[in-house]
């Protein structure tokens, strides 16, 4: 088993992909990016996550290496964004929602090469996915398998860039993490994770923390009425 680098922002999909990589590899180190959010609560987030695993979790703590959070602020800086600045969340001129952040997940997985470089870790995991996603496109399988041409050539090396969850919705990722670790992984995935785009964690709902209203919150509460409407009670 070799070993593997999960970018972990604090959500529902980078936690369960953790979990995923943690039944995978031996070695499993996560990294986080600061970019300027809006919000510092997703960042508290991964940090609860990463508590969680490790406290509940026995089989699984072992495997868990190194946690880096890279600096990132230039991306905010440079990037006109509902989730940078501080304006409604709403679509732009292209189709895509003003929450897009042009390129990150291209630097984020740049980023985390060469932190895997330096770590020899072989593996990069990601939650990205592109069944019941915005519309970024970036999250697009093809996106993916290009930059890992990219990286592979770039670096001389032979990164794998898993993506778990690229064909499924959310519903599915929740049973996901059911069958990974049972009741307590979506217990601490719902109740310590935060998808919402505004950071909200003042409320509090049957699938988690968060503002109810925007297109994160929605998704995410979509996908676990459905989850729970067919898991046998
Ligand atoms: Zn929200």
């Amino acid at each position: 088993m070799s070993g593997a680098l999960v970018l972990l922002s604090g959500g529902q999909d980078s936690a369960t992909c953790l979990a995923w990589a943690l039944t995978q590899y031996a070695q499993v180190e996560t990294i986080g990016f600061d970019y300027g959010q809006r919000h510092r609560s997703e960042l508290e987030a991964r940090s609860r996550v990463l508590q969680g695993l490790r406290s509940k979790f026995p089989k699984w703590a072992p495997r868990l290496g190194t946690d880096y959070v890279l600096d990132l602020g230039v991306l905010g800086q440079i990037s006109e964004t509902a989730l940078t600045r501080d304006c409604d969340i709403a679509a732009s001129g292209n189709g895509l929602p003003n929450t897009f952040v042009p390129g990150r997940n291209i630097i984020f997985l740049t980023f985390a090469a060469a932190v895997a470089y330096r770590r020899k870790l072989t593996h990069i995991v990601s939650g990205l996915c592109e069944t019941d996603y915005s519309g970024y496109p970036d999250c697009r399988d093809d996106t993916v398998k290009a930059l890992q041409v990219v990286l592979n050539l770039g670096m001389e090396q032979r990164f794998v860039l898993d993506t778990p969850l690229m064909w499924i919705d959310k519903a599915e990722t929740w049973r996901m993490a059911e069958r990974l670790g049972g009741n307590d992984l979506v217990e601490l995935i719902r109740s310590q994770t935060l998808s919402c785009y505004k950071g909200d964690t003042q409320h509090l709902h049957a699938w988690g923390q968060g503002c109810g209203d925007c297109p994160a919150c929605n998704l995410r509460a979509k996908g676990y009425a459905s989850f729970i409407a067919r898991s046998p009670q």
